[in-house]
């Protein structure tokens, strides 16, 4: 008997059939003697319809207000899971976050959740039960209802996997895991069985986009086994998300490229190559909280440097009103130039920690392609790279050839 947390996302909980295509998969797994928690996402489109309407009456809506408005999408698959469960004849009970003490801060539309409270739903699975819970969303220390942040139902589910010691957190979407890259740019690309945590936080973050980051994140802290599946398949053992140390087998060097379309760089060149340029750079663009990704500043040469960034496609533009009306005056730069028109792409593998000639055999592969590099910043697991946008596919497409990632 293992205690398994079950996730099942929007498309796998659209409809009433959907509802109770779930409850069969749940059933299944209790009738072979297992201990079920289901977390489940609003129905697709649900979250944004509820969104849509209180920005109908006001503009910017109140963010406790807000929270209290999306937080009922899950509120009404719970109860209807639950519901197609105790019609099965399977004994269930669903909550809202509140009701099982998911606590979290007070950040509304962005809470992180502290604590959670598995007294409940430990003695409700002691007599049999199928715990059903509301998926992204906690309560604060003064019971105000608070969500996760978008796609924050696989957050919950990690989370109470975590409080509860379970087995596995198996979350079940419309794809049938993790892929070497995205299968629409490249046709062979394919399911991988496991991946470490570490390369799924990477591929994760850049943008394939199958769970929240912070879900991520929660799993390798709290050492959460995470299995991604489909909920459309009868079988099929997804991907495994695992931990580094407890690898046996033999790993690729490589294991997926991540990509992504949403970035945009700014250069600002000549500027001094003094103490705190970086800061006085960075500082404002912070302050009006516009994240920066890729951060890189060349070697100096005469006394001045050029200072590299991306941030989001749609704050190109603040971030160039804040340059060009704060900060140039005070480090007066030859220029600076911004470009939306660039992607991002990396190369993510474990192996690279003992491998040497990973990056010659890409840049190789690039050049063949006539390619052209922007920007380059390695980790420890990760060679990331900006080029020219319309140069993504081909590149996307030489790499995962030459290094054979559609090969098992
Ligand atoms: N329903 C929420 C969203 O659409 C949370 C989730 O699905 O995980 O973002
Ligand atoms: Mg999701």
């Amino acid at each position: 008997m293992s205690l398994i947390v079950q996730k099942f996302g929007g498309t796998s909980v659209a409809n009433a059939d959907r509802i109770n295509a779930v409850a069969e998969r749940v059933a299944r797994y209790k009738k072979e003697g297992h201990q079920i928690i289901v977390v489940v996402s609003a129905m697709s489109g649900e979250t944004n319809k509820l969104i849509g309407l209180a920005e109908e009456i006001m503009e910017t809506p109140d963010s406790r207000e807000l929270d209290a408005i999306v937080s009922t999408g899950e509120q009404v698959t719970a109860g209807l899971t639950a519901l197609a469960l105790i019609n099965m004849g399977i004994p269930a009970k669903s909550y809202a976050g509140h009701q099982i003490k998911i606590l979290t801060d007070q950040a509304f539309t962005k809470a992180r959740i502290q604590k959670i409270d598995e007294k409940v739903i430990r003695d409700d699975l002691d007599k049999g039960l199928v715990v059903v819970v509301a998926g992204f969303q906690g309560v604060d220390n003064e019971g105000n209802i608070t969500t996760l942040g978008r796609g924050g139902s696989d957050t919950t589910a990690v989370a109470i996997a975590a409080a509860i010691k379970a087995d596995e957190c198996q979350i079940y979407t419309d794809v049938d895991g993790i892929y070497t890259t995205d299968p629409r740019v490249v046709k062979e690309a394919r399911r991988l069985k496991s991946i470490t945590f570490e390369e799924m936080l990477e591929m994760a973050s850049l943008g394939s986009k199958v769970l929240q980051t912070r879900s991520v994140e929660f799993a390798g802290k709290y050492k959460v086994k995470l299995r991604v599946l489909s909920s459309f398949e009868a079988n099929g053992d997804g991907t495994i998300i695992t931990f580094e140390e407890d690898e046996k087998m033999e790993d690729p060097i490589i294991s997926g490229i991540a990509f992504n379309r949403d970035e945009a760089e700014i250069n600002i060149l000549g500027v001094p190559d003094t103490p705190g340029i970086a800061y006085q750079i960075l500082c404002p663009i912070a302050d009006a909280n516009i994240d920066v990704d890729m951060i890189i500043q060349n070697v100096s040469r005469d006394g001045t440097t050029d200072f590299t960034f991306t941030v989001h496609k749609r704050d190109l533009k603040a971030t160039l009103d804040i340059l060009n009306n704060q900060v140039k005056k005070e480090i007066s730069p030859r220029e600076i130039i911004g470009n939306d028109k660039i992607a991002k792409l990396s190369l993510v593998g474990v192996g690279m920690r003992s491998h040497a000639g990973v990056a010659s055999k890409m840049f190789k592969t690039l050049s063949h392609e006539g390619i052209n590099i922007s920007t380059i910043s390695t980790s420890e697991i990760k060679i990331s790279i900006i080029l020219e946008e319309k140069m993504l596919d081909v590149a996307v497409k030489a790499l995962h050839k030459a290094f054979e990632l559609d090969k098992a």
